[in-house]
């Protein structure tokens, strides 16, 4: 049986001026969705569906076997919402031999979303899978590591198509913003996705050209660089014209001083490691919407990231 936490952490956290702010939690594993719950998350904004399968090929993955998975997720959460992703994965975890590259050009190349539309019945079984798996739930699919509005409306046209195919409604589609070119055509890409979910993870490494993995260029990656701030202010604008909701899925989210940034650009919702979920309700509760704007105008035009002390 499905059972939601104690009064003193559901609902929405509140900032000091009593503004909402919605923390969901990233799951990979159904067992760890009453923890999510637990730790205060009113939905899930990120189950990364390539974990929640693993084993490899993935591409081989039945249909059936795809639906149960998302169904033991779903199962979970009542009416509550979750947002899985489609795979985001190479062609080598996908089992596509003939697609992969002679010299892997590391995350630069075939993989997310152009794999899924490269190899459209792939895409098309697990679209299937979702919508079945999603009947009587609150599911979203998002699409992963998108560059072009284009992509966004094949993808989404390709979900409407299979959910006719089976006779059943489509569930919404959105976006995940984690390439430069994504967030500097947010405007096209909100008018195709029914939401936007920025990835700072990857919006970092490929904003600032360094790799999140590799040591040498660590001190690089900085998710709070003036240019991936521009780039977020951007993504929220974008979704603002077609008010759309958007939301940040990255790390970032997860450190408190960051997150007040987020909030000062515009923000109104995270998800997270479910771990992190009761630090970022207290961050929320003791920043105010207009000591966030100070925090986030410094950090945007002067490089770094003031927190005030009261
Ligand atoms: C991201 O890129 O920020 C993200 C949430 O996706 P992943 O970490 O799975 O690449
Ligand atoms: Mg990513």
């Amino acid at each position: 049986s499905v059972t939601f936490p104690q009064p003193s952490i559901s609902g929405p956290a509140l900032t000091a001026d009593g503004t909402p702010i919605r923390l969901c939690a990233n799951v990979e594993r159904p067992e760890d969705v009453q923890f999510a719950w637990r730790e205060g998350a009113e939905a899930l904004g990120l189950v990364r569906s390539e974990l929640l399968l693993g084993g490899q090929p993935i591409g081989d993955v039945s249909e059936q076997i795809q639906a149960d998975a998302y169904r033991a997720i779903l199962e979970h959460a009542g009416d509550r919402e979750v947002t899985i992703r489609t795979f985001d994965i190479t062609p080598e975890e996908m089992g596509v031999p003939e697609l992969l590259d002679v010299e892997p050009r590391e995350r630069l190349g075939m993989r997310g979303l152009r794999l899924g539309l490269a190899r459209p019945e792939l895409l098309e079984r697990q679209l299937r899978a979702l919508v079945r798996a999603g009947q009587g739930r609150n599911l979203r699919v998002m699409f992963p590591f998108v560059t072009s509005a284009d992509e966004v409306s094949r993808a989404t046209a390709m979900l409407q198509a299979q959910a006719e195919r089976l006779g059943l409604p489509a569930p919404p589609a959105g976006a995940m913003v984690e390439v430069p070119a994504a967030a500097l055509d947010a405007e096209r890409l909100a008018r195709h996705a029914a939401f936007l979910s920025i990835g700072t993870n990857d919006l970092t490494q490929y904003t600032l050209a360094a790799d999140r993995s590799d040591v040498r260029v660590q001190h690089l990656y900085d998710p709070k660089h003036p240019a991936v701030l521009k780039l977020i202010r951007m993504v929220l604008r974008g979704a603002r014209r077609h008010g759309r909701r958007v939301a940040v899925c990255g790390e970032m989210a997860s450190d408190a001083a960051l997150l007040r940034v987020l909030i000062g650009l515009g923000l109104r919702e995270f998800s997270m490691a479910a771990t992190s979920l009761r630090q970022a309700r207290e961050a929320v509760r003791q920043c105010s919407i207009a000591d966030a704007r100070d925090t986030a105008l410094h950090a945007l035009y002067e490089g770094d990231v003031i927190v005030p002390t009261t």
